[in-house]
């Protein structure tokens, strides 16, 4: 049996700011047997109520952060099979959100210097400390630079959900949490410390969330200026396409629909039917209708649909938007909304139960994206029946294909260059099918339906990576 500990700073259902709370919160449990996977993530006082309430202790210690010692309790609980590991320090975790202080270089090294030192403390012992993003990044670092005496033989892996966040700060500002005299090599950025290059160049494995993510990270357009550090590390970095959890996202079993429904049954179109209710839209069963959930940051392609968003809304559909983000979109996307209240809804916030109910309703899914190391959410849609829109980039390129009116093959609608007016010719390609060829556009949701997005294969791949690790 091989342990591995992920380290993360959100897992579903605990703390959930994006899809990396999703794989954290899914993939340990996908692996069946051969893997021990547990999961150590802070005690966020966002955490609900009712989780927190089947929370045990196992004591405490002290960090060590700068010249001051920081209190760190540990406590932990078994979530439907799988043990989860927290660490609790108020000052640093009850806060209204997860990120965004100006702390939070301070926060996240804390957390990372608070496993490495609580590991002896868990009833377990981890052959691989699996951490996630640049929030652990200074794991993989600690543990090569500062904690191999204590652990001769753990191994770390680095999986980069998004390049974009590196954790960049000024060296006086964090020199003291990572213990530094000087500024090395190897976690310099301009002058200042970027953590995630440092995991980058610590960890004994680095992987991606795609095969084609994996290979943009070398290019300057995608690499974020640490495309040089991927290319000189480029033979033990691996992609491997995220899954989603079936049995989480189940329209037959999702508790948040106002109807639950299965590809054999006619009940997706009731689903529409309260949505267009709930949100004050036409109440049509034919009107084609698009939504997006998604951050509303640039990445996701909001300057696209920013850009010909009254050309989208010349046609007969509806748009739904779900999201939280820069106030340039939230704004921009509200008061488009309200100058056409019959075609569409903007609601700004994270709302998980009502993202359920947006992808049940939808017919088609957009998520035009800038650069998208994985994506989640076109393989959630495709579950609820709704058909993708997507630019074809990192792992939207690796789970959708473009479909064929005349072979029938494919499972979405896909547009190349980043362009709005290539993206409003796909919406139009695809609202044609949808009015036009209705016959064809229900053989397209039953693919959909029919499409496996599980973690089987990826855990798989996963062990595989472990076992060559350890030299086994
Ligand atoms: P990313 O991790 O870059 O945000 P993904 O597509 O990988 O994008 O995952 C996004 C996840 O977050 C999906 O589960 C999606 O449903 C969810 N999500 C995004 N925005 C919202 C929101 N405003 N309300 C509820 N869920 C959201």
């Amino acid at each position: 049996m091989l342990n591995v500990l992920f380290v993360a700073s959100e897992a579903y259902p605990f703390a959930k700011t994006g899809g990396m709370g999703d794989v954290i919160g899914a993939l340990p449990r996908a692996f069946t047997k051969d893997v021990d996977a547990r999961v150590i993530m802070p005690l966020y006082s966002t955490i609900p109520k009712k989780l927190r309430e089947t929370f045990k202790s196992l004591g405490h210690l002290y960090v060590q952060m700068n010249d001051k010692f920081d209190y760190c309790g540990i406590f932990t609980c078994d979530y439907e099979g799988v043990i989860f590991y927290f660490i609790d320090n108020e000052a640093f975790f009850n806060r209204p959100a997860l990120y965004g202080y100006f702390d939070d270089g301070e926060r996240f090294i804390f957390f990372c210097r608070a496993v490495l030192d609580a590991i002896p403390y868990l009833d377990f012992t981890p052959d691989i400390l699996h951490c996630h993003d640049w929030q652990t990044a200074a794991v993989p670092y600690l543990l090569t630079h500062q904690y191999r005496m204590i652990f001769p033989d753990m191994k770390s892996v680095f999986t980069v959900h998004n390049m974009k966040y590196q954790g960049v700060y000024d060296f006086d500002h964090i020199n003291g949490y990572l213990h530094l005299g000087f500024l090395p090599s190897d976690l310099e950025f301009y002058g200042r410390i970027n953590l995630l290059k440092g995991a980058l160049y610590s960890a004994d494995l680095v992987t991606t969330v795609s095969p084609t993510y994996a290979e943009e990270l070398k290019d300057p357009y995608f690499g974020e200026g640490l495309e040089g550090v991927i290319r000189e590390i480029s033979d033990r970095e691996v992609g491997i396409i995220n899954g989603i959890d079936e049995s989480c996202y189940d329209p037959r079993t999702d508790s948040a629909l106002t109807i639950p429904f299965a590809d054999s049954d006619n009940k997706k179109a009731e689903n529409k039917k309260a949505l267009q209710k709930h949100l004050n839209l036409p109440i049509r069963e034919d009107v084609p209708m698009i939504s997006m959930i998604t951050r509303l940051v640039e990445q996701k392609g909001l300057d696209l649909v920013a850009n010909v968003i009254h050309e989208i809304l010349q046609m007969d559909i509806q748009l739904v938007i779900l999201g939280t983000g820069d106030s340039v979109y939230e704004d921009l996307l509200q008061s488009v909304a309200y100058n056409y209240p019959d075609k569409m809804s903007a609601i700004i916030g994270f709302d998980e139960p009502l993202s359920r109910r947006i992808y049940a309703a939808s017919d088609f899914f957009l998520m035009p994206s800038k650069f998208e190391p994985c994506g989640l959410s076109q393989m959630i849609a495709m579950r609820y029946g709704a058909i993708p829109i997507v630019r074809e980039t990192g792992g939207l390129k690796d789970t959708i294909t473009c479909f064929d009116s005349k072979t029938k093959q494919g499972n979405g609608f896909c547009f190349a260059t980043y362009n709005a007016h290539d993206m409003l010719f796909t919406i139009q390609q695809a609202v044609s099918l949808y009015t036009e060829t209705p016959e064809l556009f229900q053989d397209l949701i039953k693919k959909a339906f029919n499409t496996h997005s599980d973690w089987t294969l990826s855990a798989n791949t996963y062990l595989a990576q472990y076992q060559k690790l350890l030299g086994e």
